[in-house]
């Protein structure tokens, strides 16, 4: 996911950008709203100050929603309802307020993108090169030979069978699988995959993308 960060301030841009990036995200950095509107195109979800030195963060944001459907997060340094009010008025999907913490964003960040996303296209039986994933069933084949996965090792699984080949953030996984406010190690994680990968028989299904996450090999 391609997050656009707009803001001028260095010293909130920095850690913010490098935050996200550890959170598995992929940021763009605008540091002008001239810049924003160049950049916009192809991003997932846009993190506007309102206070921008260019034009008004007001301006950027009904420009961005005149031109796209990208999600918007208003980022405003006051608090006062007349602030929120608007933000949601410009076509702002929400609105967060200076100083905030990056488990704060990055739970807003979810929360907007799952809103944007179409209905998830959740495939009930599912073939993936020699995996067969049935989610009604709950059931899991290989080489048309079931697998007796825990509750956990099949959520795993199935979470990572839903876009094959791409990486799910180990950040994404503790949050959908385990514990939506899950912080802290995620050693659990290691030891699901490794009785994962030991029970479907070929480590090499399940790739670990180092320091990021986990996908499964798409054939
Ligand atoms: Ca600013």
């Amino acid at each position: 996911m391609r997050l656009l960060v707009v803001e001028d301030d260095d010293a909130i841009a920095v850690p913010l950008v490098g935050g996200l990036e550890r959170a598995g995200y992929t940021v763009d950095r605008a540091a002008t709203g001239a810049e924003a509107l160049v950049r916009v195109a192809g991003v997932d979800l846009v993190l506007l100050d309102l206070g921008l030195p260019d034009l008004d963060g007001a301006d950027v944001c009904r420009h961005i929603r005149s031109v796209s459907q990208v999600p918007i997060i208003v980022v405003s340094a006051r608090g006062d309802e007349s602030d929120r009010v608007l933000g949601l008025e410009l076509g702002a999907d929400d609105y967060i307020v200076k100083p905030f913490g990056l488990r704060e964003l990055i739970a807003r960040v979810r929360a907007v993108s799952r809103r944007a996303a179409p209905e998830p296209d959740v495939i009930a039986v599912q073939r993936v090169g020699r995996l067969e994933i049935d989610r009604r069933a709950r059931r899991v084949t290989v080489d048309a030979q079931e697998v007796a996965l825990s509750p956990k090792e099949f959520d795993l699984l199935s979470l990572l069978g839903e876009d094959p080949g791409a990486v799910v953030s180990r950040h994404q996984i503790m949050d959908e699988v385990w514990d939506p406010h899950w912080y802290g190690p995620t050693k659990t994680l290691d030891v699901h995959v490794a009785s994962l990968r030991k029970k479907l028989g070929d480590p090499t299904m399940i790739e670990t993308v180092r320091s990021v996450g986990f996908r499964l090999r798409s054939q």
